[in-house]
């Protein structure tokens, strides 16, 4: 299935020279969506996953699904301030901004291999970010799954050692 005939592309948003992936089309079809998460989930199922960590707000929708569909649990990472328990906190820059991410300081355990979510990976910042966090709370991450890939900005490269699945690429 190609998704990319149903991903809008919208120039210049949120600021010129950004051309922003719109994944809201997909979301919106049930089928296509599911059928997103039907192959995240068939391509990460050889990784012994325990938990899937997604960071706010497209993470979630991605990972969640993925987490159900696996039969494993889901760990929100969350801007700074949103969490009610104790937490953990990164900063890190966006391609487009800055932001802090946490995570309840229970939410993984020492050990646990855990599999990161999100839409899309552009700089890998907030994906290491992620990372880091999962890793301080002494999680093993297995694996980073998303939707888009923007290829020219080498996230990836962010991520050494870990499996980088994503469903489509973009220059
Ligand atoms: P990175 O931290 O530079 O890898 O940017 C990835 C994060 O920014 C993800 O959480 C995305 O949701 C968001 N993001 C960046 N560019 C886009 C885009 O074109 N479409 C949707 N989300 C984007």
């Amino acid at each position: 299935m190609d998704f990319k005939e149903i991903i809008r592309v919208i120039p210049d948003f949120p600021v010129e020279g950004i051309s922003f992936k719109d994944i809201t089309t997909l979301l919106k079809d049930g089928e296509k969506y599911r059928q997103a998460i039907d192959e995240l989930k068939a391509r990460v199922s050889h990784l012994n996953i325990d938990v899937i960590a997604g960071p706010e707000a497209r993470g979630f929708v991605v990972g969640a699904p993925l987490a159900y569909a696996l039969g494993v649990g889901f760990v929100p990472i969350r801007k700074s301030g949103k969490l009610p328990y104790d937490t953990i906190e990164a900063g890190y820059d966006l391609e487009y901004g800055k932001d802090k991410l946490a995570v309840h300081t229970d939410a993984i355990l020492p050990g646990q291999n855990v599999l990161i979510a999100d839409d899309l990976l552009a700089t890998g910042g907030t994906i290491s970010t992620a990372v880091n966090l999962v890793q301080k709370l002494g999680g093993n991450v297995v694996g980073a799954a998303f939707l888009i890939e923007l290829e020219q900005l080498e996230g990836r490269k962010k991520l050494p050692g870990v499996e980088v699945v994503s469903l489509l690429s973009y220059e």
